[in-house]
């Protein structure tokens, strides 16, 4: 005689029916960069050093560790010749310029979106924009590096409408966004600003397109799944958005890391699962949690 009580969730008659999004594994500027690095520790046999981790998640950190690619936070005591690399978010101009004049031998891995984006902050600039807007998270990396192409002072960061009001504006204002942004969020603020009497708004789409699809796919597969799960590094800032715009329409959306992480509360009555990642999370790890899924779902 079963034990099963009436509250408890339906037993799982037969294994989920797995969705996986098209967009798993690492995005193009992380490939870049792991690339970058990786053909730098074949070229020299000291070790490679990051500025700060090529990519935000451990298990692939550590595996770069073991290949000699190692993340420092600082480089003062770095010697002339080492070899530094800029990772794919890019860094404050000042910061790069400081690691040139100590004869580090510099690789640039900052993704090619983010270089435009940040040539654009210094164009916008030239070409007489008084203010520049960056839309975005003030103290997020790649927001740090944008902000240095700009003249001091003339560069504000704002995420939201509400952050427009302080901001006394005239003439051109250039207005530009963090590679991993939300395009409704941008928009919101872009039509604000063209309300506002005074000012010409010169707008730059710098939205990565990899991240836009990567998202959206991520909340078509919540809608059609029972619960699904976000893979990627607990640190991750597109990880996170990723997860916060799925539970916006699946409150059993998942972030996890591992495939340890993943129990069978997770999986219990579930139809269809979904599965995304992150940018910065390598497609073996995703493959390894949907093998566990499959085996958790067999003994439900
Ligand atoms: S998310 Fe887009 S902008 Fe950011 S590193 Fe990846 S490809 Fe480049």
């Amino acid at each position: 005689m079963s034990n099963r009580r009436r509250s408890d969730p339906p037993r799982q008659a037969t294994a989920p029916c797995l969705k996986c999004s098209k967009y798993v594994g690492f995005c193009f500027g992380v490939q870049r960069a792991i690339k970058l690095a990786r053909e730098a520790a074949g070229r020299h046999s000291a070790a490679i050093r990051t500025l700060g981790p090529i990519i935000h998640n451990p298990q692939v950190i550590a595996e770069l560790r073991r290949e000699g690619i190692r993340a420092v936070n600082r480089f003062t005591n770095l010697k002339p010749g080492e070899v530094l690399i800029i990772r794919s978010h890019g860094i404050p101009r000042p910061v790069e310029d400081r690691m040139h004049a100590r004869g580090l031998l510099v690789i640039d891995a900052t993704c090619p979106f983010v270089k435009k984006a940040q040539n654009l902050v210094g164009q916008l600039a030239r070409e007489g924009c008084g203010s520049i807007l960056i839309v975005g998270e003030p103290h997020h990396p790649e927001v740090e590096g944008l902000i240095s192409y700009g003249p001091p002072g003339q560069v504000h960061v704002v995420q939201s409408v509400g952050d427009l009001k302080p901001l006394k504006l005239a003439g051109q204002v250039g207005l530009v966004a963090q590679t991993t942004q939300s395009p409704a969020a941008c928009r919101r603020i872009l039509a604000s600003l063209r309300r506002r009497k005074g000012i010409t708004v010169r707008v730059h789409d710098t939205i990565c397109r990899e991240t836009n699809r990567r998202q959206a796919d991520a909340v078509r597969l919540a809608r059609q799944s029972d619960a699904i799960l976000v893979v990627g590094g607990k640190n991750s800032a597109n990880t996170a958005r990723l997860h916060s715009r799925c539970q916006a329409v699946n409150p059993r959306a998942y972030h996890i890391e591992q495939a340890d992480e993943l129990t069978p509360e997770m999986l219990r009555g579930v139809g269809t699962l979904g599965l995304v990642s992150g940018a910065s999370t390598p497609a073996s790890i995703v493959r390894e949690i949907a093998r566990k899924a499959e085996v958790l779902c067999a003994g439900l």
